[in-house]
């Protein structure tokens, strides 16, 4: 069966609405997340533009900064500390990826980490690897959870989570949450030997690859939960383009208990958990 991603991104922002209001009417305080996008890769004005109109659409204020392709990382670092500075900004995210002439580890590490609403800043991921519940945490992993719990129930204790992929965004967070859930995790790699033998010991299998299909039926446990992160263009026979996963979605499906599809699975998510944490960073700033 799938886990309908869509349907419960959607019911997480109608929950983010109320508490918006209940915000606003409570405190008088309307969260703000501003985006930087330097650039203009159309994938990243695609992702922008769904972000904004998500955003709104919660009861937020959303604020774009539009910056040439050729924005030096002075200009860069010097908006970022207005943005720091600007007590009504509760949440700042830079579009990845910048152009190659920005260093984008010194241009994370220039956000306030409680307006950090990606959650890649150190000081967030430190948080996070320690357990600290003030870790802003990054969007796609905790979508990953929430796909999870949605399907299996709140209690994950005891269940062995296998990530394939070790990223600083997706891999290694979405590993550290699934163990704050009491699960046992492994990371699986690149260099992991005996791929397949390790994946069919998963309750819980976590494809976060960037390879189209590369999860075999032959590699999932008969029952396990399926959270497929990879968005990878393909072209089919007939020579048109298609969205598929990391996993070799129509085999696995049959085998697995539940698995994400893409599109409609882990993508929706993300934007969802992002306005979630601009929430949290504004509830923060006001306590
Ligand atoms: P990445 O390239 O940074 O990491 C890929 C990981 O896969 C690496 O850790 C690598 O060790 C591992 N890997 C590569 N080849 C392997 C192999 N043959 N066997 C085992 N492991 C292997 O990618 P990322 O940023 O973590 O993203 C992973 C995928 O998730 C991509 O398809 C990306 O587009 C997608 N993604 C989706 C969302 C979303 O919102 N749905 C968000 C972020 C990333």
């Amino acid at each position: 069966m799938n886990i309908d991603g869509k349907l419960i991104a959607k019911e997480l922002r109608e929950k983010l609405t109320v508490e918006v209001a209940e915000l606003k009417a409570k405190h008088g305080v309307q969260p703000l997340l501003t985006v930087i996008i330097v650039g203009d890769d159309p994938a990243s004005h695609i992702y922008v533009k769904n972000k904004v109109k998500q955003t709104q659409e919660v009861g937020m204020i959303s604020n774009e900064i539009l910056l040439p392709a050729n924005t030096t990382e002075q200009y860069l670092l010097q908006q970022l500390e207005q943005l720091n500075n600007d007590t009504s900004v509760h949440g700042i995210l830079v579009q990845l990826p910048l152009p190659k002439h920005l260093n984008e580890s010194a241009v994370i590490s220039a956000i306030n980490p409680d307006k950090d609403v990606d959650g890649f800043h150190a000081v967030n991921s430190g948080r996070l690897f320690n357990g600290e519940s003030n870790a802003l945490v990054p969007c796609t992993p905790q979508g990953c959870v929430l796909l999870a719990k949605h399907h299996i129930g709140e209690d994950l204790t005891g269940l062995h989570a296998v990530i394939i992929g070790r990223s600083n965004i997706v891999g290694k967070p979405v590993a550290m949450l699934f163990l704050q859930e009491n699960c046992t995790i492994t990371i699986a790699h690149s260099k992991t030997k005996n791929l397949d033998e390790v994946c069919k010991q998963a309750d819980i299998l976590v494809a976060a690859v960037g390879i189209a299909q590369f999860v075999k039926a032959d590699w999932v446990k008969k029952g396990a939960t399926v959270i497929d992160v990879g968005i990878n263009r393909i072209i089919t026979e007939d020579g048109k383009t298609r969205l598929v996963g990391d996993v070799d979605y129509d085999n696995v499906v049959t085998k697995c208990g539940a698995i994400t599809p893409v599109p409609g699975g882990v993508g929706p998510m993300t934007i969802a958990c992002l306005l979630k944490n601009t929430l949290v960073a504004t509830k923060r700033y006001l306590t």
